[in-house]
């Protein structure tokens, strides 16, 4: 399956403010992706505007929002309510968005979910943060909800073997975007085999998420992920 390459915008956390989405997004456009996952980390980032540079360039590409999980006062997490949805789902009318991702256990109700006609996915949750959403266990949520579809977050997943991550992945057959930290390209680019290998069938796009050290080496890193996922 040739596979989409995308950059979150949540890599730049220790290069950007929270309040410079758009220094970030611009960021992002020196660089050849076909994805662009926007990153509203804490509650009011969902309301600075986006500027009409930066939207001629998303336009471009396939655009993914991700709701926030951080409240206004610091880095805690927050219930994201119906308030948010509503501001996530007008930006996502706005830049034709594919999907917004969004924490399930952080989410007031899931059935908020279903009063909107934008798809959304969910994130598995590293199961010491949320049982019910770890991978293990998020097939009866989408039983519940079977308009939903899964971004499979690698890093959440730390517990459990290759084998298992496919058994379930295969189980769910739902798998919308695949979710790497950047820690898990260090032996992709010594040019070790690596977990990234046999995601290569679950993946419709792949992105690059969680902050970085250092910005350097993402155009290697896109230029190699093309290499194995198209
Ligand atoms: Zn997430």
């Amino acid at each position: 399956m040739k596979s989409k390459i995308g950059v979150s915008t949540g890599i730049f956390l220790n290069f950007y403010e929270d309040e410079e989405i758009n220094r970030r997004i611009a960021h992002i456009a020196r660089w050849d992706v076909d994805q662009v996952e926007i990153l509203f980390n804490r509650q009011f980032t969902l309301d600075i505007p986006i500027t009409k540079e930066n939207k001629e360039f998303l336009r471009r590409k396939e655009v993914t929002l991700h709701a926030p999980f951080f409240h206004n006062e610091g880095y805690e997490k927050f219930i994201i309510t119906r308030v948010e949805i509503e501001k996530l789902v007008k930006i996502a009318k706005d830049l034709n968005a594919k999907h917004i991702i969004v924490h399930g256990d952080i989410l007031e109700d899931m059935d908020i979910l279903n009063d909107y006609d934008v798809p959304f996915v969910i994130e598995n949750i590293k199961p010491k943060l949320s049982e019910e959403f770890s991978l293990q266990n998020i097939k009866s949520i989408f039983e519940k909800y079977p308009k939903l579809k899964l971004a499979f977050d690698a890093g959440h997943a730390k517990d459990l073997s290759k084998e298992e991550i496919e058994k379930y992945l295969k189980e769910l057959d739902n798998t919308e975007e695949v979710h790497f930290a950047i820690k898990d390209f260090k032996a992709f680019l010594k040019g070790e085999e690596t977990d990234l290998y046999y995601l290569k069938d679950y993946c419709k796009s792949i992105v690059i998420e969680s902050r970085l050290e250092r910005l350097g080496k993402i155009p290697l890193i896109i230029t190699k992920l093309r290499e194995i996922f198209s």
